[in-house]
């Protein structure tokens, strides 16, 4: 059975459906890409799986590395082994960044380090993405851009080692530095992890360097259309107008 397994699922908050019917497998070592026009659902999909209580599931079940989660909280998700990349995280004046990562880590199978030997391997992680050391020190969150938000996620991806990890990429666009962080993160936990990726993104040049396996197109809560990494380009081309027009017909 797939890692991860979504089962018709519907969804809505306060009384408003949002998403219809989401059949979704994602194998262990695979590449998924999530694409749809703004304000799809693909980020309500993305914290439906990791447990979000805003939203209410109305029906459908997911499952992860053979458990029924659907009724599970965000933490015990985490602890599963799923991961979403927040793109917001809290402020946190005087902690600095590596603490809050010390703090992540904290009961973790093989991550419970002792100080200096979890700065050294935080120093490793931070080394491998091309990232100034410093950033370590930072105070958490405090005047973050969106690519030293994306930095930290992708340090928190790699500390962790998720078997399954959502990265959802905002519209707002990242700047070379970023883009170059996400990319080596992006690898780094490829090459170095058996884990699963679910890539939501409009950037398709995060895509160009990927593996991708399955392509899904999200059009207004449902997923109407699959294919192969040949898609990324289709509707790179022609956008997801011929989706919408599908879906449209479909109601
Ligand atoms: P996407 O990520 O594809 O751009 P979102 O999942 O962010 O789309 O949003 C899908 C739709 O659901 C939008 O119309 C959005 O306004 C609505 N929505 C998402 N979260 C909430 C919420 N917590 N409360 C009310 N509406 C929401
Ligand atoms: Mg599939
Ligand atoms: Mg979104």
């Amino acid at each position: 059975s797939p890692l991860l397994n979504i089962d018709h699922l519907s969804a809505s908050v306060d009384g408003t459906p949002l998403l219809h019917d989401i059949n979704l497998a994602v194998g262990a070592r695979e590449t998924h890409v999530i694409m749809g026009p703004n304000g799809a659902g693909k980020s309500t999909l993305g914290h439906l799986i990791m447990g979000d209580s805003t939203y209410d599931i109305s029906a459908g079940h997911i499952t992860f590395d053979g458990q029924d989660v659907t009724d599970l909280s965000p933490d015990k998700r985490s602890r599963a082994g799923i991961f979403l990349s927040f793109q917001a995280p809290v402020e946190i004046p005087g902690v600095p960044v590596s603490s809050f990562l010390r703090a992540a880590a904290a009961g973790r199978e093989g991550l419970d380090l002792k100080g200096k030997q979890f700065r050294k391997h935080v120093r490793a992680l931070a080394d491998q993405l091309d990232m100034d050391p410093t950033y370590l020190d930072r105070e958490l969150g405090v005047g973050f851009s969106g690519g030293e938000k994306k930095k930290l996620e992708m340090l928190q991806l790699l500390l962790l080692r998720p078997k399954l990890a959502i990265l959802d990429e905002t519209d707002s666009g990242l700047d070379v530095d970023a883009l170059g962080v996400v990319s080596r993160g992006i690898e780094a936990y490829r090459t170095s992890t058996e884990g699963a990726l679910v890539v939501i993104t409009h950037n398709t040049r995060i895509l160009e360097r990927l593996d991708v396996d399955r392509v899904h197109v999200m059009v207004r809560g449902r997923l109407v259309a699959e294919g192969d990494a040949s898609l990324i380009a289709e509707i790179d081309e022609h956008g997801f107008e011929r989706f919408e027009r599908e879906a449209e017909l479909a109601l």
